[in-house]
């Protein structure tokens, strides 16, 4: 099976009127879907029930509803850039409110992954544009978590401990939004996930950093 696709849809790649082939395999798909699962079109088109908001990179390797067997309306999205929480970002902020206190989810993740451009470039030199502003919050995470990396073996090693350390910092920002926060004092079972994924297995680690209540999210700003 070749990485660029559907499992039934063949490679993209060199084929003319790629745009067309998307138009193409999504009736394949819609007759499919019919087929495997009469009435979820119908069912889907009435509302959505979403057990899980997901907060991860927009790395084309890492698509959330593949990776985790999930089917459509099983998941509430956003993925930006390394899948930073940024308190200031009205667009996750918009997501995790409605996901949170509109559709009732109790599981937040925050899903990177190794070898993620994104901490790759916040661990080289200083280069311009928007992005070089986005990744300069996971310069700031290094920083913190300077001694530790510094002791680790190699770069490789130091690139993989730092995609770890910004997924955990993710989930302790988003356990500090306000939304997270009135979400357990309203005694709702909610839990804040930290996970990584790995492009050479396929495999999602969870890293057990997982949050359910504030003590614990103010717990992990004494072991940074
Ligand atoms: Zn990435």
């Amino acid at each position: 099976m070749n990485n660029r696709s559907e499992p039934k849809g063949g490679t993209l790649r060199g084929q003319p009127d790629l745009h067309h082939q998307l138009l193409h395999r999504n009736r394949e798909w819609s007759r499919r879907m019919k087929k495997e699962n009469p009435g979820l079109f119908t069912e889907l088109a009435k509302h959505q029930h979403p057990f899980f908001l997901w907060i991860g990179c927009s790395d084309s390797r890492v698509p959330p509803n593949q990776i985790t067997g999930t089917m459509p309306g099983d998941m509430f999205i956003h993925r930006n850039i390394a899948n930073l929480v940024v308190h200031t970002d009205q667009n996750l902020m918009s997501v995790l409110d409605y996901g949170v206190n509109v559709l009732g989810i109790d599981h937040v993740i925050v899903c990177g992954h190794y070898n993620c451009g994104g901490v790759k470039a916040a661990m080289g030199p200083e280069f311009d544009g928007p992005a070089a502003d986005w990744v300069r919050r996971i310069r700031d995470v290094a920083r913190w978590h300077h001694r530790e990396l510094q002791a680790l073996p190699d770069e490789q090693a130091r690139f993989d401990r730092l995609v770890e350390i910004n997924v955990s910092e993710q989930v302790y920002d988003l356990s500090r939004t306000s939304i997270i926060r009135d979400a357990w004092e309203a005694g709702r079972p909610v839990h804040v996930h930290g996970w990584v994924y790995s492009l050479t297995n396929g495999l999602i680690t969870d890293l057990e950093v997982t949050r359910t209540r504030y003590e614990e999210a103010v717990g992990m700003l004494t072991t940074r």
